[in-house]
């Protein structure tokens, strides 16, 4: 059986120590997960937890350039931890949640915030905001096998040297087997999915030729040079 068009590879993330690719296959987001975030967000205490998702297709596999992207006078940076899913399940207890995952990386959830404004005050999708072309570079991965399960360490973003986030994953309103718990009441996680585990405080705009280096105390780090438009 031959595919009507040709057939795409699937995105994929490097691993640290071996040549093996760990294939993607969905890309989930937890919004307002840092206290101090949640706070300039407009947030109050600690609110469930609450996803969005990009496509695999906005996958930057190890940063490098970042095009300006379409449509958006307010392009944001957003630094998080990213979660690699080996395994799928439903209704996974929290207290088991770290079994199912194959890695940790450094992320960027970049963001058009200023469509995403838009669809807050229209009672509209953020699809348009968080899911568009390289809106989730990520960093090569490390295996859980070799760096465990990391609840605490330094995150760290600077732009052009300065630094404009920084936290401690400890700071995490919803740890990350809650987070795994709780989506898995709503979806079946599948091996291959990751999750974005939310930013701290101290997201702002970019512009092209600007620098980012973001890292995660244990896990890795994450350059990328946003370029001009396409
Ligand atoms: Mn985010």
């Amino acid at each position: 059986m031959a595919y009507a068009i040709p057939l795409w590879t699937p995105p994929s993330l490097p691993v640290v120590g071996t040549t093996d690719l760990f294939p993607v296959r969905r890309i989930f987001c937890v919004g307002r997960n840092y206290v101090e975030h949640q706070k300039e967000m407009g947030g109050d205490g600690r609110e469930a937890p609450f996803f969005f998702i990009k496509s695999a297709h906005s996958l930057v596999p190890q940063g490098g350039n970042v095009h300006y992207p379409a449509k958006t006078a307010n392009y944001h940076y957003e630094t998080e931890m990213v979660v690699a899913l080996a395994r799928g399940g439903r209704r996974i207890d929290p207290k088991k949640a770290n079994d199912y995952v194959f890695g940790y990386g450094v992320g960027l959830d970049m963001t058009r915030r200023d469509l995403q404004q838009w669809g807050k005050d229209h009672g509209r999708p953020w699809d348009f905001g968080k899911d568009f072309d390289e809106a989730a570079p990520c960093s090569i991965l490390a295996p859980a096998s070799k760096i465990g399960h990391p609840s605490k360490g330094a995150i760290v973003l600077t732009v052009n040297g300065k630094e404009r986030q920084k936290a401690d994953l400890s700071d995490m309103i919803w740890s990350v087997p809650e987070q795994i718990a709780y989506l898995s009441e709503y979806y079946t996680l599948e091996p291959g999915d990751l999750i974005y585990s939310g930013t701290p405080a101290g997201v702002g705009p970019v512009k092209p030729g600007d620098e980012l280096e973001a890292r995660i105390d244990g896990v890795g780090e994450l350059k990328v040079k946003i370029v001009p438009a396409l």
